[in-house]
């Protein structure tokens, strides 16, 4: 069965390059091996990620991912059965929020990723990805 998770997080320390590169390093190696797609979102001192896949591989995918000491406040926002993927095309796409326009980025400012539903966090990533603005490997 193929499901669909996002999650919330805090990041510990700075979001540099760096922090960056690592993750979406380890991210696109595994996550191509395990047939997990999804984005990542960053910016502000949040992650915000979308996991997509088969119901096992997330599940342990996501585990790993909250037992990691580069954020905290990992929160379950949103888990749904689904019939075809979403970002089918990344194995984990990544939207850095300082490159958005400046109004794009003030109304981000007054999201509050962990007070709403998921699919008002799904329709604020399908924002960012019309924005045009994203990066990543293709899986
Ligand atoms: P190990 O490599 O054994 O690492 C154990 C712990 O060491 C980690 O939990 C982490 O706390 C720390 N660590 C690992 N590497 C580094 C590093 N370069 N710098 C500093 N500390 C480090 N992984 C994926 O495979 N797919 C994803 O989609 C994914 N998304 C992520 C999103 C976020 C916001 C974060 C913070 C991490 C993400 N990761 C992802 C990385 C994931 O959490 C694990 O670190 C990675 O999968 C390696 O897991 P491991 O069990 O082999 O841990």
């Amino acid at each position: 069965m193929l499901i669909r998770v996002f999650y919330v997080s805090v990041a510990v320390g700075p979001q540099t390059g760096t922090v960056t590169a690592s993750i979406l390093q380890q991210s696109q190696a595994y996550n191509s091996q395990h047939g997990i797609t999804g984005v990542l979102c960053q910016g502000q001192g949040i992650y915000l990620q979308a996991l997509e896949g088969e119901k096992g591989e997330v599940n342990r995918l996501y585990a790993r991912i909250a037992a990691d000491k580069r954020h905290t406040r990992v929160e379950l926002v949103h888990c749904e059965s689904i019939s075809k993927r979403r970002f089918e095309n990344w194995s984990m796409a990544h939207v850095h929020l300082s490159d958005l326009d400046p109004v794009t980025q003030v109304e981000w400012q007054t999201f509050d990723p962990y007070s709403v539903t998921g699919l008002l966090v799904l329709a604020r990533i399908d924002e960012l990805l019309a924005s045009g603005r994203v990066i990543g490997a293709t899986g």
